[in-house]
């Protein structure tokens, strides 16, 4: 984000903020605010808004500013090692060691290097999926309803809003249809607040402001329509927080579990060695100032300095891949709950299916018609028996599509790549089909205009318009769930008028092009006393004259039927949660392949059941048909109560309690709402169920990489500091100095452990269980490992060190030996662990990745260096090594995988 002051342009004086003699716009009167606002009630021109952007700036508020690269550089140094290291680097200059001062000073300095490179790299990750889910909000503009970023909405525009909308900019209410806002962020008050057009009192405070809609509010219930007053800086939202937004630290409760380890860890470890340091000088007579730096070696050996900043990045890592899945998370913790998601309930429309929907089958009382023609083109015959017919022949079907393109919101609008819906695409389905029975949308809404409307809501699962036309009649138009609104009629439209309706038959219907898939809507209509101006519930409820039906298809993703298998093979269950038709859902359950999609319950049969019976419902049913969103949070719930890890998909406003509390709430970026977005953890920036199943194939990646991080990076210390502790312990020389431990630990060991953040995911990653969420991270399998492999280094170590002695090679030539031979053991182990469940032994495990091979080519070139350079030689004290040594160097490598092969080959057969 950018900081929104900069790119400001100064005011011109465009007139618009109320003048001192004009009333406060929520106590003006709607045409006043209008004609202040120069703009008319069907929006600005494009044109006009771009003139507006430039002097009014873009509507976007300053975000946090994040910390400053001094403040990332110095937290750096913030660590419990940091201080040891320097209080050494005193000690050894104290003692008169200035090259190991200088050494540890350099190494503290490449360290924090290091560090400070990997944060800026995931925060940068961090703030580029941010961006991914600004905002957009409705408008209109030039009469035609277009979305659009919320940050290019100037003053004058008129913005639509609707149920679980966020308010994009302050704005005048010119229309508001039961619109309810809960204001709670700009007053406190959670309870949400009914709007209003009328003005309300200049001095009516701001909780009162009927007639306003705030920047930053969320819309609770109903549709409204406003003119934007104020934008960014200059709303109320605007006046009282300047900054926006907190800046998110990369962490997630296994991380802050890893980062109490190692912090328990470097506290032993630091006890450990003062017990070391007073057995050295009072028991095994070592001068204090080397056994000074002896346990100082011992420190540094044993404390995973590297472990922290690396587990931060892999996490940083799968955030990264998982947006370039289009999963984008927005709280952290939810990278490794998706790793042990058991249950994914998720909804048909738009994310198992592709929600392009096309009208394929209109029904009347007199005829069956199929209508053909492809995505939202309105281009298309009717059909009946085999032949094309004109649908202005069939006046029951005209009117049918009347009522389709009527009794809608959306607007369809031809661009490069095809048409496309501004609005809902069912609603855009039922445009193409009226203009295809020959109707011209924009004339026809012009000539019968809406005067009232009563918006579509999950819970009632209808909508109706009111409408006048030139021939002074009124009438209101219903559409909505098929069941529904057969309810409300009473007769149905036939060739010479209005009969009594015959509803089994009709049900017969829904149910015969529900069970092929197709989704179906009810259209009716009610003539209105002339003269009714509004919509009420009671107008409609009953004595409507049933149109017929229209059945829509809506083909399943290709790629959701391919996330259903990897779901299965993975041991996640699939649920369907669907507001439609239980025959709909069932049929196309069975065409994505979900285990057992005869097994549906509906919304209503859900009420009737008790608790218990509910759960088991919950636990055994595929399909949950007409359900609303307060069905969604008792089945979370009581799947949750069964030990089951859900994630949830949710769109609407009313999704919100079910998103927060499932384990991993998913709100859909295109079709969801603002508020279901914020109470997700993940947006999946496509709708589209595969990336859910990606999420999850990441997160058990990611957990997977974590548990190789600290499986590579224990053993490394833990032999290295066996190795001294030994050396104190039997009064033998050290095999290894201090400076050259910090120089294997954190140079080459920081650098090699980062590849394994990289590591793409294990082949069987996606078909094994998902993980038991209270299981440790640090598993009986991972300390045995830890164990074995320290001891295998322990081994190396003083093998290679005893052998040299034994030659009467000089001991800085012995010493650099054993550095090379851990770096070596090092390389080796960590392509043995890249495989934690096969073996290593195959093409692609030993080919490594570009990190991995990166990593190995960087520290061999840096050993060489360390080895051979003279520089290298003075401050390390080491010396160049013999040919035969390199060679027997390369051997133990060899065999320690071979030894780590043979373990895990074991370890598989007696623990298949
Ligand atoms: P899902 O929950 O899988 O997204 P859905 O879109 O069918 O499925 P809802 O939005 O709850 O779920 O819709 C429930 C029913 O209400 C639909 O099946 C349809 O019959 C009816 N319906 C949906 N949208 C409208 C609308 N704009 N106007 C009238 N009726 C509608």
């Amino acid at each position: 984000m950018v900081n929104a002051r900069s790119d400001r342009p100064a005011r011109q004086g465009a007139g618009f903020p109320p003048t001192p003699e004009a009333p406060p716009w929520h106590a003006a009167r709607t045409d006043d605010v209008l004609s202040r606002l120069s703009v008319s009630a069907d929006g600005l021109t494009d044109g006009e808004a771009e003139n507006r952007r430039e002097i009014h700036g873009y509507n976007r508020l300053p975000t946090a500013t994040p910390r400053s690269v001094l403040v990332r550089l110095l937290t750096q140094f913030q660590n419990l090692l940091i201080y040891v290291l320097l209080v050494a680097a005193v000690v050894t200059a104290l003692l008169g060691h200035p090259i190991d001062t200088a050494v540890i000073l350099l190494v503290v300095l490449a360290n924090a290097a290091i560090g400070f490179v990997q944060e800026g790299r995931a925060e940068k990750a961090l703030d580029a999926i941010r961006g991914m889910i600004a905002p957009h909000a409705s408008v209109l503009r030039d009469g035609h309803r277009v979305t659009l970023g919320a940050e290019a909405i100037v003053p004058g525009d008129v913005v639509l809003i609707e149920a679980g909308d966020r308010v994009p900019a302050d704005l005048r209410l010119i229309r508001a249809r039961n619109l309810k806002i809960e204001e709670a962020i700009l007053t406190g008050e959670s309870v949400a607040v009914e709007k209003d057009v009328r003005p309300v009192a200049a001095e009516a405070a701001l909780g009162d402001r009927a007639s306003m809609a705030f920047s930053g509010t969320v819309v609770a219930a109903g549709q409204g329509r406003g003119v934007v007053v104020a934008t960014a800086l200059d709303t109320e939202l605007g006046r009282i927080s300047a900054l926006l937004g907190t800046v998110e630290t990369l962490t997630t409760p296994l991380l802050r579990q890893m980062n109490r380890f190692a912090r328990q860890l470097t506290v032993t470890i630091l006890g450990v060695s003062a017990v070391v340091f007073g057995f050295a000088v009072l028991l095994r007579g070592y001068a204090w100032p080397d056994a000074f730096m002896a346990v100082v070696g011992l420190a540094v050996a044993a404390i995973p300095e590297g472990l922290p900043a690396v587990m931060t990045v892999t996490l940083a890592i799968g955030v990264q891949r998982m947006a370039a899945r289009n999963a984008i998370v927005r709280r952290l913790p939810a990278v490794e709950t998706l790793g042990s998601v058991s249950v994914i309930c998720s909804d048909k429309t738009g994310t198992l299916t592709r929600n392009e929907m096309t009208v394929q089958t209109a029904v009347t009382a007199a005829a069956e018609i199929e209508v053909t023609g492809s995505g939202y083109e309105p281009r298309g015959a009717f059909r009946h028996a085999g032949r094309d017919i004109a649908a202005a022949d069939l006046p029951i079907l005209d009117e049918l599509a009347r009522a389709a393109l009527l009794c809608n919101d959306a607007t369809l609008r031809p661009t490069e790549t095809g048409w496309i819906v501004d609005g809902d695409p069912m609603e855009g389905a039922l445009v193409s089909f009226a203009v295809k029975a020959g109707h011209d949308a924009d004339l026809l809404r012009r000539q019968i205009p809406r005067t009232d409307e009563i918006p579509f809501d999950t819970r009632h699962r209808f909508m109706a318009t009111l409408h006048h036309s030139h021939e002074e009649t009124t009438v209101a138009y219903v559409k909505g769930a098929p069941e529904r609104v057969i309810r409300m009629c009473t007769r149905q439209a036939g060739p010479d008028g209005p009969v009594p309706i015959d509803a089994t038959r009709w049900i017969e219907t829904v149910e015969a092009l529900g069970d092929e898939g197709q989704r179906v809507l009810a259209l009716a209509r009610k003539a209105m006393p002339h003269g009714t101006v509004t919509l009420d519930f009671a107008d409609v409820e009953g004595d409507l004259v049933l149109l017929g039906l229209v059945g829509l298809i809506d083909p399943p993703r290709e790629e959701a039927i391919v996330a259903v298998g990897e779901c299965r093979d993975a041991g996640v269950r699939v649920k369907m949660i669907t507001g439609d038709h239980a025959a709909t859902a069932r049929a196309i359950a069975a065409r994505l392949g979900l285990a057992r999609p005869d097994s549906v319950i509906t919304g209503e049969r859900l009420d009737g059941l008790d608790d218990d019976a509910f759960a088991t419902a919950a636990r055994d049913t595929t399909v949950f048909a007409r359900t609303s969103p307060e069905h969604k949070l008792r089945i979370v719930t009581a799947l949750q109560a069964n030990g089951e890890i859900v994630a949830m998909t949710g769109d609407g406003v009313n999704d919100a309690p079910a998103l927060k509390r499932a384990d991993v709430g998913i709100a859909m970026g295109r079709k969801g709402t603002e508020a279901a977005k914020e109470a997700a953890e993940m947006v999946l920036a496509d709708d589209d169920f595969a990336s859910i199943v990606a999420a999850v194939r990441e997160g058990r990646t990611v957990y997977d990489n974590i548990t190789k991080v600290i499986g590579w990076t224990l053993p490394t210390n833990g032999g290295e500091a066996m190795a001294i502790v030994t050396a104190i312990l039997f009064g033998l020389a050290l095999p290894i100095t201090p400076v050259q431990i910090l120089w294997i630990n954190m140079i080459t060991a920081v650098a090699l452990g980062l590849t394994l953040a990289f590591e793409p995911t294990e082949p069987d990653a996606m078909r094994r269980p998902p993980r038991a969420p209270d299981a440790p991270i640090l598993s009986g399998l991972l300390v045995w490992r830890v164990v074995l492999v320290s001891l295998f280094f322990v081994a190396g170590a003083f093998g290679m060190f005893f052998w040299a002695e034994s030659r009467s090679i000089p001991i800085e030539e012995a010493r650099t030996i054993v550095v090379n031979t851990v770096v070596v053991m090092e390389m080796v182990y960590l392509f043995s662990i890249r495989r934690l469940h096969a073996t290593s032994l195959s093409w692609t495990a030993v080919a490594g990745t570009p990190a991995v091979l990166t990593g190995v080519a960087a520290i061999a070139a840096a050993q060489l260096l360390f080895t051979y350079a003279p520089f290298m030689q003075v401050l390390f004290a080491t010396r160049a090594i013999s040919p035969l040594d390199g060679i027997a160097i390369l051997a133990v490598g060899i065999a320690l995988f071979v030894a780590l092969e043979i373990e895990k080959l074991v370890r598989r057969r007696l623990w298949p």
